[in-house]
């Protein structure tokens, strides 16, 4: 398999010859044709396994294929993580993708100034990468907006149930219109994440490397 069969823009094919990603890797081979075609995933994989270019490839086109991007606030994309460092590692990933495309990623997460980042979120994005509990008092202080939000992301489920994460994920997909996509990944799937699954994504494809 090759990225070119994703169908992938010159511009993004570029951003990825530059990564020196000869070729996807096994969770990326699987879950980009279903990801792309705009079906809910499960995917069941580790750290390490090139899960994060595998949603944020499909993100990227996702935004790309938005008409009239420039009328609506708020990101397109969303991704939550568990911990700032993972947080700030799907960021950077996102950022190497992104830049070629004029596509703006924000980082929210504890450990910074709210300030900075409530002024970062008004000054505008398509991708914010965030821990739940951050993203929570974002959207309280209203420095953002759902509104325009389509194409969510779970990572590392398990890990965000195990930090006691629950409730916050809970509030922040029922901010999200329920005809988005959404990708759910867990390194274990424990039955309350089954349960979540089940609430919260239609019809998915269950991917497992
Ligand atoms: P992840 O599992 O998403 O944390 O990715 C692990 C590492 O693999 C990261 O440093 C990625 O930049 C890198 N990576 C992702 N996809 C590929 C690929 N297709 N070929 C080579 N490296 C990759």
């Amino acid at each position: 398999k090759t990225f070119a069969e994703a169908g992938f823009s010159v511009e993004l094919m570029k951003a990825i010859a530059k990564q020196a990603y000869e070729k996807p890797t096994p969770i990326q081979c699987q879950s980009l044709p279903i990801v792309l075609s705009g079906r809910d995933v499960i995917g069941i994989a580790k750290t390490g396994s090139g899960k994060t270019a595998a949603f944020i490839l499909p993100m990227i086109v996702h935004i790309m294929d938005q008409p009239e991007l420039a009328k609506e606030e708020g990101p397109i994309g969303v991704v939550c993580a568990p911990t700032r460092e993972l947080a700030h590692q799907i960021y950077l990933e996102a950022k190497k993708f992104a830049k070629a495309n004029d596509i703006r990623v924000s980082a929210v997460y504890g450990g910074m100034s709210k300030l900075e980042q409530f002024k970062e979120l008004k000054s505008g994005c398509e991708i914010v990468v965030a821990t739940p509990g951050r993203l929570i008092d974002m959207l309280k202080m209203k420095a953002l907006t759902m509104s325009r939000a389509t194409y969510l992301v779970l990572d590392e489920a398990d890990r965000m149930f195990d930090l006691g994460f629950e409730s916050q994920i809970r509030s922040i997909v029922g901010q999200i219109r329920p005809d988005r996509q959404t990708l759910l990944f867990s390194a274990t799937m424990p039955r309350k994440i089954e349960k979540l699954a089940r609430e919260i994504l239609t019809d998915p494809v269950r991917v497992t490397v």
